[in-house]
Formats: C-alpha cells, sequence, structure tokens
C-alpha cells in the first residue's frame, strides 16, 4: 500500500531543531544588537512598511554590525539542536518514498550544520554570505516566508509534480499558517501559535517528531 502522501515539507526553527523559536531572535541575542531598532523593522514588515528583503537586510546589519562572523554565529547557534526522533523521522519517510522539503525562514547555517547530510527536494530558507575570513557580507532572502510559506509549498508541488492535496507540511509557529492552509494535512508539532492549532488537522505534542509519523504513514 502506498503512503497517502507523496511530499512532506518540514518548517526548521521549533520543528526539525529545538532550542530555538526563532534563529533570528537567538543570533540577536547572543550578539546583542539593538533591541528597539530590531523591535521597529519587525513591526514596520508585520505593519506593511516594510518589505520583507528590507527587513532582511536590516537584521544582517545589526548583526554586521556587531562583528557576527560564520565562526561566531556558530557559536550562536551552540544551543540549536536536532529535535529529537528529527534525524529517523527524515529517514522513516524517505525509505518510504516520500520526498521531503524545507520551507523555513531560519537561515541555511542552521539547516547545514544539522541537517547538513539530508538530501531535501527543495530548499526554501535564507542565504547567509560570508567571506574568505569568515565575516558576514551578505545573503538572500527566501521569498517565502510568513505570508508567503503557502505559496511556497504550492510552488514545491508544481516544481515536483505533485498534487497538493499530497504534501503535507509540518511546522510550529504564527508563520507556519500559511503553508498549513496550502498543505493536504497540516500537522502541528509542540504549536505555539493558537492560529496554527486552529488551522491545522493534526496537532502532535511531545519530545520525539516520530509522533508525527502515523498521521504520514499508513499502519
Ligand atoms: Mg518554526
Amino acid at each position: 500500500m502506498s503512503p497517502p502522501y507523496d511530499l512532506v515539507c518540514f518548517d526548521l526553527d521549533g520543528t526539525l531543531v529545538q532550542g530555538t523559536v526563532f534563529i533570528w531572535q537567538t543570533l540577536h541575542d547572543f550578539f546583542g544588537t539593538d533591541g528597539d531598532r530590531r523591535r521597529k523593522a519587525k513591526d514596520d514588515f508585520h505593519a506593511g512598511r516594510i518589505s520583507y528583503r528590507q527587513w532582511f537586510e536590516h537584521d544582517l546589519e545589526l548583526l554586521g554590525e556587531a562583528g557576527a562572523t560564520r565562526d561566531l554565529m556558530l557559536a550562536a547557534i551552540a544551543g540549536v539542536r536536532p529535535t529529537p526522533g528529527g534525524h529517523q523521522t527524515l529517514a522513516v519517510l524517505r525509505e518510504a518514498g516520500l520526498g521531503l522539503a524545507i520551507i523555513s525562514g531560519s537561515i541555511d547555517l542552521v539547516l547545514h550544520r544539522h541537517y547538513g547530510q539530508v538530501s531535501f527536494e527543495e530548499v526554501l530558507i535564507n542565504h547567509l554570505s560570508f567571506d574568505h575570513r569568515g565575516a558576514l557580507v551578505g545573503g538572500t532572502p527566501t521569498d517565502f516566508d510568513v505570508d508567503r510559506k503557502g505559496a511556497g509549498l504550492l510552488e514545491i508541488a508544481r516544481r515536483q509534480q505533485v498534487d497538493p492535496k499530497r504534501v503535507a507540511f509540518v511546522g510550529d509557529n504564527y508563520n507556519d499558517v500559511s503553508a498549513a492552509r496550502a498543505a493536504g494535512l497540516a500537522i502541528a508539532f509542540n504549536p505555539r501559535s493558537e492560529e496554527l492549532v486552529e488551522t491545522a488537522d493534526v496537532v502532535v505534542e511531545g519530545d520525539d517528531l516520530r509522533g508525527i509519523l502515523p498521521h504520514l504513514l499508513d499502519e
């Protein structure tokens, strides 16, 4: 019997990794950037006064001013770990023949650090650039965070030639709601957002990501 889904899209922060709610906040806390400027940019984005790219570039500027380098950023995220059962969950899904994808507002550094050996069919995430000395020099923002995660899921489905109804999504927070709406099955894993709980088809609580597997595979 074949599984009811062809592809599973995962959020990263709080879903495939733990020890952070949003990696950006973890980085700003570590580097001690100006909280007022940080909050203003966040508010400006959510109020539609600046674009996601402007928010991203503003945050990189703050981190750059604070001396962020690749090594220091790795130190900043040292407390971030794969969610227990994360790697096993991906392996079981792969073994069952499902595709794997990332739709995340986190940064590629976190994904490479903890899931660098996993070959995802599609990865939608923010990319950072460092120079040869490791200094943070820029980056490329994702087009698919917050209200655009759902569009990202549909784009992945189109590219992979999969019916969106056969795409599952797993996430934990408010920025996952649009993806949860677009997916054929939405799983809220240890959700931190009431809106996501209300949107999701299934809520899975617990310390181990393998708790999602019964919902994705035929018994
Ligand atoms: Mg998350």
